[in-house]
C-alpha cells in the first residue's frame, strides 16, 4: 500500500493493528517517516492545539518495597518525602507560575492510600496546584476513591513494557497486571489516568504497537509518556543498548494517530535535546519545567541550561524553564502557564 494511504489508513477510528505495525515499521526509512511526522502534528494541532503547558515532578516520594527492585533503574529510594519539605517544594513550584505537579515513586504493594492522601491534604493547606500521582500499583479501589475526591486529577500506572518476559526480566518483583488492573481500576471509577512506555527494553515492535493497543480501551487515558532506556553502570543493563530517539519518535508519531487527543509526553532517559524531534513527530503538549528530588539536593551539580533554586536545607528545585522556552520559541511555538481545560 502506499505510505499516504497508509497514514490516511491508521488516521481512521479503529484501524487494524497490522496496519499500525506496518506503518511503524516502514517508518525507519527517514522520507516516509517525515511524512508521518508531518500527519502526526497536524492531527496534534487541530486535537490539542498548538500551545504547550508546564509541569512539574516531585520523584522519589516513598519508599519502593518491591522486591527484588527492578533491575534497570538507580532511582529508587528508602525514605518518604517529608511532609514539611514537600510543602516548601510546592511552594516553590508555585512560585515559578507552574499550575500542574506529578508526584512519584516508589511502589508498595500493600498500598500508599493512607500516606498520600496525607500528602495531598498537607498539598492543599497551601497550595491550589494540580496534582498527578504515580506510584506505581500502590491504590487500592478504595485509595482510587480517596484521591479522586480529593481533587487529584489523575493517577498513573505505567506498564513500561507490554512483553511480560521482558518485564520479568527488566521487574521480576513487580507485576504487570497489578498495573493494568490500577487503570482498570481508574476506568471504572472514573479517575483520569496517565501511563507510561518505557522504549528499548528489547520488546519489538509488535510489542510496541500491542501496548498502544491495549491502552486505547480506556477512554480516561488522557496522557501517555515516553521513556527513552538508559543503561545505567552499575544495574543488570549496563551493556544493553541506549535507546535511539528514532524509536521514541517514530512511536510518537503513530500513537498520534491512534489516540488524537491523549497527550503525548517525553519521560525518562530525555533531555530537552529530544524536545525538537518529540515535537516534529507530533508529541505534545505537556513539558516537565522544573523537579525536585530528595536525592538532588543542594550540592547537585547542574547541567547547561539547569537553574538550581534551593528550597530546604536537604532539597533543591532544578528549573529548566528558561532552557525549554529557548527551544520552543525556535519551533515557533509558545508555552502557558494554564492547564488546558480538558485537564
Ligand atoms: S518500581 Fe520504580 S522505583 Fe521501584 S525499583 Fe522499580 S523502577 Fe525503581
Amino acid at each position: 500500500m502506499d505510505f499516504v494511504e497508509l497514514i490516511a489508513e491508521v488516521s481512521e477510528p479503529s484501524p487494524p493493528k497490522e496496519a499500525a505495525l506496518e506503518l511503524l515499521q516502514r517508518s525507519r526509512e527517514p522520507a516516509l517517516a517525515l511524512q508521518l511526522f508531518a500527519a502526526a502534528s497536524r492531527i496534534r494541532d487541530e486535537s490539542i492545539g498548538k500551545t504547550l503547558w508546564w509541569s512539574a515532578g516531585i520523584s522519589s516520594m516513598m519508599p519502593c518495597h518491591v522486591e527484588p527492585l527492578c533491575t534497570y533503574c538507580t532511582y529508587f529510594t528508602a525514605k518518604s518525602f517529608p511532609l514539611d519539605e514537600l510543602v516548601a517544594s510546592v511552594k516553590a513550584i508555585d512560585e515559578l507560575g507552574i499550575r500542574h505537579l506529578h508526584l512519584s515513586g516508589g511502589t508498595d504493594f500493600a498500598g500508599y492510600d493512607n500516606e498520600m492522601s496525607d500528602a495531598v491534604h498537607a498539598i492543599r493547606e497551601v497550595s491550589k496546584i494540580d496534582i498527578e500521582i504515580n506510584l506505581g500499583p500502590s491504590f487500592t479501589r478504595n485509595g482510587v476513591r480517596r484521591l479522586k475526591q480529593l481533587g487529584v486529577s489523575s493517577i498513573t500506572s505505567s506498564l513500561e513494557t507490554f512483553n511480560p518476559q521482558v518485564f520479568a526480566k527488566a521487574k521480576p518483583g513487580d507485576s504487570l497486571e497489578k498495573r493494568k488492573a490500577l487503570i482498570e481500576t481508574c476506568q471504572d471509577e472514573g479517575m483520569p489516568v496517565r501511563s507510561m512506555i518505557l522504549v528499548g527494553l528489547g520488546e519489538s515492535e509488535a510489542d510496541r504497537i500491542d501496548h498502544l493497543y491495549w491502552l486505547m480501551q480506556f477512554p480516561h487515558l488522557y496522557h501517555l509518556r515516553f521513556s527513552r532506556f538508559m543503561p545505567y553502570a552499575g544495574t543488570d543493563w549496563e551493556n544493553h543498548p541506549r535507546c535511539s530517539p528514532w524509536e521514541v519518535a517514530r512511536l510518537v508519531a503513530v500513537a498520534r494517530l491512534l489516540m488524537p487527543h491523549v497527550d503525548l509526553g517525553l519521560a525518562a532517559g530525555n533531555s530537552a535535546d529530544d524536545i525538537p524531534l518529540w515535537y516534529a513527530a507530533g508529541g505534545g503538549n505537556q513539558l516537565l519545567g522544573a523537579s525536585v528530588s530528595m536525592r538532588q539536593g543542594k550540592s547537585r551539580k547542574t547541567q547547561p541550561g539547569e537553574t538550581l533554586i534551593p528550597v530546604t536545607d536537604r532539597v533543591a528545585l532544578v528549573s529548566r524553564m528558561e532552557h525549554i522556552e529557548q527551544f520552543v520559541r525556535g519551533l515557533g511555538r509558545q508555552i502557558a502557564a494554564a492547564v488546558p481545560h480538558s485537564y
